[in-house]
């Protein structure tokens, strides 16, 4: 057959990228083979435990997954002309939310479910990363860090995707690289090495409100005995730098870094849910809901959240700070632990990732991550940046809303010739990235001329809570 004249490149469960309609080749196909093995290692040691040696059997795992998918998306992707690389997207069922798609998800879903809830059946997986943590942690494996090595590989195999896809873009290589490198280092690494040191595994990446426990009085999960308050390295309070980190990060770095980059200079950046979002669910992206019923959604549920999280903090520094005899010993336990079942388990891992295949990559960031909610209204109110519009230019061909992962109606902004200063744009670039005419553009400026009402942000911040 010749593969020349189809209209879209052929499917390989789409991770096949370009314009140029090919046959694989038979580098390709051994990269793919490789991939098989890793996947085949993974589901032996989850339906038969201990059936391979420990030994042996991650790194075989890891590898081969590893070095085939990343082989497949340097050859693959190398074949192509640097450029928007999304033929056939709606025309495969792996992102069209077609069979393959609900297999995908409902996979991940199961995973989270495992991992949270019944994370015994997964002990096979957990068991073969035991080399791999005593080597980073000095202990054996447990479900998080299973967790945390899927989620890190993740990250940096599908950044290598992104970096091929996105070549001839150098705001997304940038930002890709910089994903993973928090990711490894910051986000796997120092946490697993402090472990190692018999330290709290911070992440100091990760601030309050997302990793509410930080500025919390008490370790309420784990109890006093692991809170970070009484880490301490050979006579330096560990603790409480780490504390103080935390604290800074929050209340000082987040308004300022906002006011000079938006909310990417995080949610784009930095952040390993975000990294996640970019790297593993990017093929997903155009599956985001752009209509004006789930930007109402999105507005009522993250501040919602926000608001949460604020007065749980609140309760706990307040029953802290009375003896505990406003909640009592369990009162405030509870309220934490119901906000981890509800809002960390459920909202952010088994909805926010596990449904990447079926509501598009950015869940969680869009209508639940308080984090996101405090830098959204910096970006919106008190910020330098915004995506500048030459409409002019403009063809209305849709591509920057259908990939704007935050369901933002980016072509609309574009033919009215407005600036798009959106609460919920990450500044992820994409559209940018695949806009054909180079319409848009990711920059800062003066706070006051960035729309209408800009000049005196606290009216219109006013004007808006009454909208509601
Ligand atoms: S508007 Fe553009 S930069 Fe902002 S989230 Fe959407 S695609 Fe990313
Ligand atoms: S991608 Fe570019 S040309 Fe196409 S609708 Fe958006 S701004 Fe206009």
């Amino acid at each position: 057959m010749n593969l020349d004249i189809l209209p879209f490149e052929e499917s390989d469960l789409g991770f096949r990228p370009g314009a140029e309609a090919r046959a694989t080749t038979w580098l390709e196909k051994l990269f793919l083979s490789m991939v098989g093995i890793g996947v085949l290692v993974f589901c032996v040691s989850f339906l038969w435990p201990g059936s391979l040696g420990s030994s042996w059997g991650g790194w075989l795992m890891l590898g081969a997954a590893g070095l085939g998918s990343v082989g497949y998306f340097l050859v693959s992707y190398g074949r192509t002309t640097p450029g928007i690389k999304n033929h056939g997207v709606f025309h495969n069922g792996a992102f069209n939310r077609g069979a393959v798609g609900w297999l995908l998800g409902i996979t991940f879903t199961a995973f989270y479910v495992m991992l949270y809830w019944h994370p015994s059946s997964l002990e096979g997986p957990i068991r073969l990363m035991d080399p791999l943590s005593a080597l980073l942690a000095g202990q054996p494996a447990d479900q998080w860090f299973l967790y945390g090595s899927f989620y890190t590989f993740a990250v940096l195999v599908m950044g290598v995707r992104m970096l091929m896809k996105y070549r001839h873009n150098n705001y997304q290589i940038v930002r890709t690289l910089s994903v993973s490198f928090f990711q490894l280092g910051f986000g796997f690494a120092i946490p697993n090495l402090l472990k190692k040191m018999h330290q709290p595994d911070f992440y100091f990446t990760y601030f309050w409100p997302l990793k509410p426990d930080y500025l919390l009085p008490f370790d309420y999960v784990m109890g006093a005995e692991s809170s970070i308050w009484a880490a301490e390295v050979s006579g330096f309070s560990l603790g409480r730098f780490m504390i103080i980190w935390g604290a800074g990060m929050t209340f000082v770095a987040t308004p300022v870094l906002t006011y000079f980059f938006g909310k990417r200079w995080y949610c784009s950046w930095v952040c390993g849910c975000g990294g996640l979002a970019e790297t593993l669910g990017d093929p997903w992206r155009q599956l985001s809901d752009n209509s004006d019923k789930s930007w109402r959604i999105e507005r009522w549920s993250i501040h919602l959240v926000l608001v949460s999280i604020v007065l749980l903090t609140g309760f706990m520094w307040m029953n802290e700070m009375s003896g505990r005899a406003w909640l009592g010993n369990d009162g405030s336990g509870l309220f934490w632990k119901s906000y981890g079942f509800l809002i960390v388990m459920a909202f952010s891992g088994v909805i926010g990732v596990g449904f990447y295949p079926l509501m598009g990559s950015r869940v969680w960031c869009r209508f639940g991550c308080p984090m996101a909610a405090i830098l959204g209204i910096f970006q919106r109110f008190f910020s330098r940046f915004r995506i500048t519009t030459n409409g002019s230019q403009c063809i209305s061909c849709g591509n920057c809303t259908v990939y704007c992962e935050m369901g933002i109606d980016v072509r609309a902004y574009a033919q009215r010739q407005e600036n798009i200063v959106r609460a919920s744009c990450v500044g992820c670039g994409v559209c940018a990235a695949v806009c054909p005419r180079g319409v848009l553009r990711l920059e800062g400026g003066p706070v006051t001329v960035r729309f209408e009402g800009s000049d005196n942000p606290l009216n219109d911040l006013a004007s808006s809570l009454k909208k509601w």
